[in-house]
């Protein structure tokens, strides 16, 4: 993964999450997770590091081996945040170490 996320904050007792390509299986995005569940939604200020440049605030997500759309930018007005709303079925998902 290439780029750092510079909107990223740490969170406290979060997990942490490698989020893969469902299609060709290229690395994603790492993901401070909080709570149990599937992943609906990552919040931008979670996401640790990606293989898409999120600086230019990228209004979806695709990945950059195959092209396909995983995500989709929404901002959820309640919390004011940003998030990527994820596509289902067409990622993967699995706890990794903290690095
Ligand atoms: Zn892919």
């Amino acid at each position: 993964m290439r780029y750092k996320n510079p909107y990223y904050r740490r969170v406290r007792g979060s997990s942490t999450l490698l989020i893969c390509c469902g299609y060709c299986k290229t690395d994603i995005a790492l993901y401070q997770k909080l709570g149990k569940g599937t992943l609906l939604r990552m919040y931008v200020d979670r996401i640790i590091r990606s293989s898409v440049d999120l600086a230019g605030n990228p209004g979806a997500l695709f990945c950059p081996n195959c092209q396909k759309q995983l995500a989709t930018r929404v901002t959820l007005k309640k919390k004011n945040k940003e998030a990527y709303v994820m596509t289902r079925g067409v990622f993967n998902a699995r706890q990794v170490r903290r690095i």
